[in-house]
């Protein structure tokens, strides 16, 4: 059984190269969706702009998850508003469904606007689930309550509630169309060059590796821990999902195929001591509890056909970690999605694009790295 992403294993055209001489205006390190569309918009704008990805375009966790393409935080967007406060909250929601449709707009059949179901999995979650509908309600987002599940989730599941404008990405597919969007517009990406932040010939420098910010700005470790994912993907299965379903707070995830493979995911509540890790290997105990639930979901005798795993940051609060650096000159980060990162991941890196161009958008207050200070 291969242990590399389904999605990786996608065939692709290569990359064209369209590199140009001398330094950059801008250098971009990670060439996942975060480096790639912040590469897109400067080289829109005609910057200068290299992208230095250390192994393929969406080798990291952008060619890795669970493809789930959902508006908002990482959080429920009632906990938003508290955390946040209630207009801050509104931006940051209205910020990811803009950036929704502008996916839609170039993702082509890498992106299918099917609707997302978060189901309840006890009391709790079905009243917090209530909580977050009532919310959205307000505010005037789209959302729908589900009272009548199918079976099994019937016997699974208390309830739900649709996000009808969410998606369901094929990530890899997305990430390298978005790349080659760059380079057409006049961006140099290379990939399997790493690059060291401190060497790099420019005038700004902006980060946007995610879970390996650690590795790159070290000073950083505290504030963006990297954490595991471990996903699975089954041969076709008789169709069942029309659309991406997460539950138990994100803990069980899976989403169908047109084909009817079955892509799930989480489960690292088994294991919380193991997962705080950027070491990219699947174990056992994680997907063993991946194996139960997709029994739970599609019954006995589904032929699991690769298992993978993948490395995003974790930040305190579950907000992204979005602006400059602190104690050094011209050195952005753009990271720290917190599991959440395929929507707010190409609208940050689209912010801060902008916001080297000097179009600072209200909504990086909301990312700044020195709001833990
Ligand atoms: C298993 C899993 C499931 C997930 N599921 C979902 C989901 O369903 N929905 C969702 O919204 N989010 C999900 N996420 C989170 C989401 O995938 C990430 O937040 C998002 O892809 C981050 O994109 P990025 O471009 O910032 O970072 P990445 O995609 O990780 O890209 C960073 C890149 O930087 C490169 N790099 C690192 N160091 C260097 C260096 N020194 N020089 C050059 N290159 C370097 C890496 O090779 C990597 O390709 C999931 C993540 C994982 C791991």
């Amino acid at each position: 059984m291969t242990t590399t992403s389904y999605w990786l294993d996608e065939p692709s055209e290569p990359l064209p190269l369209r590199p140009f001489a001398g330094p950059a205006e801008v250098a971009v390190i990670g060439g996942g969706v975060t480096g790639c569309s912040c590469a897109l918009t400067l080289a829109e704008h005609g910057v200068k702009v290299r992208l230095y990805e250390a192994r393929q375009i969406a080798g990291g966790a952008s060619g890795r998850n669970g493809g789930f393409a959902l508006r908002g935080a990482a959080v429920p967007y009632d906990v938003a508003c508290t955390q946040l406060g209630d207009e801050p909250a509104r931006a940051y929601m209205a910020l990811t469904e803009r950036a929704l449709d502008r996916m839609a707009e170039l993702a082509g059949d890498a992106l299918r606007r099917v609707g997302s179901l978060r189901l309840a999995f006890d009391d709790d979650e079905l009243a917090a689930l209530r909580t977050e509908h009532d919310a959205l309600l307000e505010d005037g987002f789209a959302v729908e309550w589900v009272d009548e599940l199918e079976p099994p989730l019937a016997e699974l599941y208390r309830g739900a509630i649709l996000h009808p404008h969410d998606g369901a990405l094929v990530p890899a597919r997305w990430v390298r169309r978005l790349a080659r969007l760059a380079v057409d517009a006049g961006a140099d990406v290379r990939e399997h060059e790493p690059a060291d932040v401190g060497r790099l010939d420019a005038d700004v420098v902006v980060v946007a590796v995610d879970g390996l910010t650690a590795s790159v700005l070290p000073e950083l470790a505290h504030l963006s821990v990297p954490t595991r994912g471990q996903v699975l993907v089954t041969a076709p299965l008789p169709e069942r999902y029309p659309r991406p379903h997460y539950a138990r707070g994100g803990y069980d995830y899976w989403q169908q195929l047109p084909d009817g493979r079955l892509v799930i995911g989480g489960q690292r509540d088994v294991s919380f001591a193991t997962e705080d890790t950027d070491v990219e290997e699947t174990t056992e105990v994680v997907q063993g509890s991946l194996d139960a639930l997709v029994e739970r979901l599609m019954g006995p005798g589904a032929n699991v056909e690769q298992r993978w795993a993948g490395i995003w940051g974790t930040t305190p609060d579950l907000m992204p970690l979005v602006g400059p650096v602190p104690g050094r000159e011209n050195v952005w980060v753009a990271g720290g999605y917190s599991g959440h990162g395929n929507v707010p991941g190409f609208a940050c890196g689209d912010l801060v694009a902008r916001a080297i161009l000097g179009e600072r958008a209200p909504e990086l207050a909301l990312f700044d790295v020195g709001r833990f200070d």
